[in-house]
């Protein structure tokens, strides 16, 4: 049997002793995982709610076309209700303010320019007209 070195789980006054490879003893490595699927799934838990649920449809009865092609003399039928400060960068969630209803269209192109938009550091949505 070869001699494997261990050391105390990096979790603050627990003090287990762990194989080299583990910085965590078993329970704090679950612990640790656990807390890392909850952040990613909150905003997907959010949008299982009733409550969003019930607002998106309320919201597509009132505004049952696309308001980006509105605005630019074009009818579309709206598919999906949208963040217009998304959640994920501090946007309110269940605000009517902070909705509006998109064609997959300019949904994606909203999502394209989002990520331009991170990229180069700005905070406002450059407009050509
Ligand atoms: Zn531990
Ligand atoms: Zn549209």
């Amino acid at each position: 049997m070869p001699f494997s070195p261990k050391k105390p789980c990096a979790y603050p006054g627990c003090g287990v002793l762990v194989d080299r490879k583990h910085a965590y003893c078993a329970k704090h490595e679950r612990e640790r995982n656990a807390g890392v699927n909850a952040n990613r799934q909150s905003t997907d838990k959010f949008y299982n709610t009733q409550r969003w649920k019930k607002l998106r449809a309320f919201y597509r009865r009132q505004h049952p076309l696309c308001e980006e092609c509105l605005k630019e003399g074009r009818v579309n039928p709206s598919i999906i209700v949208d963040h217009i400060k998304p959640i994920k960068e501090g946007g309110s969630p269940l605000a009517w303010d902070n909705l509006q209803a998109l064609c997959w269209s300019c949904h994606s192109t909203k999502s394209l320019n989002d990520r331009h938009r991170r990229g180069r550091g700005e905070s406002k949505v450059q407009r050509s007209q």
